[in-house]
């Protein structure tokens, strides 16, 4: 028998819901735009292509393997429209109170179907039915491989039917223009530009970057170079992570566990940020090759990665996207967080955010609810994260499912996180298998970190009884695993199918930067003070 599904039953709900709608109520699934849309092809992101959808792909391993983040979008339903948060950097007037669409944040709503604008604060109040006579179907879920290698279904908005012209359309900005640094006054700060670095391999992809081992020419220093294509972000509401990424890159700065940031730079078709080289190979590397660690290791790992996470809750960040793809290990053997694409900014204590975003085996039971979340969806990543490494599979494998199409779904995946008991090993020790339960606790109130005492019941934890936390901190407990590196430079610790790639950017096509949006990104350029005149010591 098929399963319902999760998602069509929520949709289900929400359109038999009353109208207006409270914001929130509806959460719909919003899809990246495929990445071959984008232009060039040799940047695509996971080349491989299952044999079938739902199959894994050639040399796969079903329980350990790279699973792509995605933020999906809310849609607000109300008289038949169907809105969606939109940054209006063009004049634009609100449908129902004539006012002018003012100022930068997703201020404004369009509906997808009808195009009408709207303030936000207006939105409920629209009377007029929506209009459109053609209303296309939502597409409310993908239909990828439910395990999320990918996201590779088309978006909601097609990328065919762009914004209908506003009045006093201004015209588009020129290109902004790479910063040389010859070009700028004496005594300014420098800027950097591709030709300051030699670019040397390909070493990592995500979701949406591909990463590259990189030489700042002047100092011969190695550096990782995170590059984005403008093309994936100047979706109307996804500008924003790339500030956040920048900014949190900026705070990450001031921490051991963090990887800290150089330099960002653009080009017409690109977003550069130049950040700290982390030689040792991310944890989904290191899972890849040895199934299991040790519970001694874990524990190091998951301690490590808790002062990260506590510094970044400390500074107002929810960090969103724990998984093994995203902790480095450096040289010596001590974790780094990278990727903050993910992060929301902002968030005081007690503050709740509702976007629905993530990797789908980490999400949070509360997220998947559909409820307001804080800080406690990340002490859930670290209980998945923490049972991968104890375990060496997903608390939620449903890799046996792989034979049956119906149960090899993300909402059945999503089903399962949220109604299923998750079994610990036995051979886990009774303390390991506590940590577990603490963190993986469907209900965010009573899990382990999110209580009164917060942080203090994890440093306390007796999973964590041996960890000297301040000796911690300062990077004064030697790590039980030391990657093994020949050199500065080498790649051992990154995988093949990355390193082996050629190294070169495409040259920019013409047909996709002119339909960039430069002014998205003014502003964009950085240089690490601190760095910097570390750099002039050299
Ligand atoms: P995305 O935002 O697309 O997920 P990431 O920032 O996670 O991109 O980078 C993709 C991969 O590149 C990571 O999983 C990791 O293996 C590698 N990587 C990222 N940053 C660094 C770094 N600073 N040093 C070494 N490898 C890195
Ligand atoms: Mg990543």
């Amino acid at each position: 028998m098929r399963m319902r599904s999760f998602w069509s039953e929520l949709l289900t709900a929400a359109a038999s819901h009353p109208f207006p709608l409270v914001p929130g109520d509806v959460v719909s699934l919003y899809e990246l735009p495929r990445y071959d849309d984008v232009g060039d092809d040799d940047d695509d992101l996971f080349p491989n292509v299952p044999a079938a959808p739902g199959m894994p792909c050639m040399g796969e391993d079903r329980s350990i393997y790279r699973r792509g983040a995605r933020r999906w979008r809310k849609l607000y339903r109300v008289n038949g429209h169907i809105f969606q948060a939109k940054r209006f950097n063009r004049r634009a007037f609100c449908a129902f109170c004539q006012d002018r669409i003012w100022g930068l944040g997703r201020q404004g709503f369009k509906c997808i179907q009808c195009k009408l604008l709207v303030h936000k604060k207006c939105h409920k109040l629209v009377q007029k039915p929506c209009s459109s006579e053609h209303v296309d179907p939502i597409e409310v879920k993908d239909e990828t491989n439910g395990e999320g290698t990918l996201p590779r279904a088309s978006s909601v908005r097609s990328r065919a039917d762009p914004e209908p012209p506003l009045p006093d359309t201004p015209p588009a900005p020129p290109a902004a223009p790479a910063v040389r640094s010859e070009d700028l006054e004496p005594g300014s700060q420098r800027q950097y530009s591709l030709d300051d670095f030699e670019l040397i391999r390909v070493i990592g992809r995500g979701s949406y970057a591909k990463v590259l081992m990189v030489e700042l020419r002047r100092t011969k220093r190695v550096y990782a170079m995170k590059v984005i294509k403008k093309a994936l972000v100047t979706d109307d509401e996804d500008i924003d992570w790339v500030q956040t990424e920048k900014h949190v890159f900026e705070t990450a700065s001031n921490h051991p566990f963090l990887v800290g940031l150089h330099s960002c730079f653009q080009t017409p078709s690109r977003l550069f940020f130049v950040i700290e080289f982390v030689r040792g190979g991310d944890l989904m590397f290191h899972m890849q090759r040895q199934r299991r660690l040790p519970e001694e290791h874990a524990r190091f790992y998951a301690a490590e990665i808790s002062l990260a996470l506590h510094f970044l809750h400390s500074h107002g960040i929810i960090y969103r996207d724990l998984k093994l793809d995203n902790v480095l290990l450096d040289h010596e053997g001590h974790i780094k967080l990278t990727d903050y694409g993910m992060c929301k900014e902002g968030v005081r204590p007690g503050d709740t955010t509702s976007t629905f975003c993530g990797t789908p085996n980490y999400i949070a039971p509360e997220i998947l609810r559909g409820e307001e979340y804080g800080f406690s969806v990340d002490w859930w990543a670290l209980g998945v994260l923490t049972y991968e490494m104890l375990a060496g599979r997903s608390p939620f494998d449903i890799a046996q499912a792989a034979d049956n199409p119906d149960q090899n779904t993300e909402d059945y995946l999503f089903q399962v996180i949220l109604e299923k008991t998750i079994r610990i090993p036995r051979s886990l020790s009774v303390k390991a298998a506590s940590v577990l339960k603490g963190f993986l606790n469907k209900s965010a109130a009573e899990r382990l970190g999110c209580g009164e005492n917060a942080f203090l019941d994890i440093l306390h934890h007796p999973f964590f009884k041996t960890i000297d936390w301040e000796m911690l901190e300062q990077k004064q407990v030697v790590p039980p695993f030391k990657p093994r590196l020949e050199s500065e430079r080498d790649l051992a610790n990154f995988p093949p199918e990355f390193t082996d790639e050629p190294v070169h950017l495409t040259p920019d096509n013409d047909t996709v930067i002119a339909d960039i949006d430069q002014s998205e990104f003014e502003g964009f350029e950085y240089v690490n003070p601190l760095l910097m005149s570390l750099e002039d010591c050299v």
